[in-house]
């Protein structure tokens, strides 16, 4: 048997560590078993990850617009909804349109998109929360800045349906962002022009 050095009590310390960097989205075993080494042999690592737990806890998602606001504080982005409440899937799509600059209203963060083979049901999104958001300002335009596949389709005729009632100004972008890209990757052009082509929805 090959031994590593480790006695048991500290071998099981060691797994248990790759398994909690394991738990991360892309991270594989390598990833995570690089990460765990780092970790033990750098203090300032160690110093690190506490202060990313400090700050991690210091924020909350908003149950209205989904948006990251201080624990226990006020949701800027509810308390000013600007002329526009631009509704994106998820909060790498605000992201992505925050870097770029095109648009100075609010947001509403669906989580995800209606997708019924993926179990991603209306009442599991924020659509409840977006009608109530247009209910409280009568007026108001809803850009949906969703994905031009089979699930933003569907998601957005849905809201469309929803929304039905309220004095709203619907509108969509021309282009969809495009579904699960990273914002970086995501060229200023392509969201500046979806932008500047939004149509009545
Ligand atoms: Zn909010």
């Amino acid at each position: 048997m090959i031994s590593d050095g480790l006695h048991s009590g500290s071998h099981t310390a060691v797994r248990e560590l790759v398994e909690e960097f394991k738990k991360f989205p892309g991270i594989s075993l390598r990833s995570a078993q690089r990460l765990a080494y780092s970790l033990l042999n750098d203090e300032a690592l160690k110093k690190s990850l506490e202060k990313m737990l400090a700050l991690a806890r210091s924020v909350e998602v908003c149950k209205s617009c989904g948006c990251f606001r201080e624990v226990g504080g006020r949701c800027e982005n509810c308390d000013n909804p600007g002329e526009t409440i631009c509704v994106v899937a998820n909060i790498s799509d605000m992201t992505a349109i925050k870097r770029v600059g095109c648009f100075d209203g609010s947001f509403h963060i669906l989580g995800g998109l209606i997708a019924p083979l993926e179990n991603s049901l209306p009442e599991n999104l924020r659509i409840g929360e977006l009608k109530k958001r247009a209910e409280a300002h009568p007026g108001v335009e809803v850009l949906l800045a969703l994905p031009f596949s089979i699930e933003g389709d569907a998601t957005a005729l849905y809201i469309k349906d929803v929304l039905n009632s309220c004095n709203v100004k619907l509108s969509r972008i021309a282009r969809g962002l495009p579904a699960g890209t990273a914002p970086d990757v995501v060229d200023h052009r392509t969201v500046s022009e979806a932008f500047s082509g939004k149509t009545i929805y």
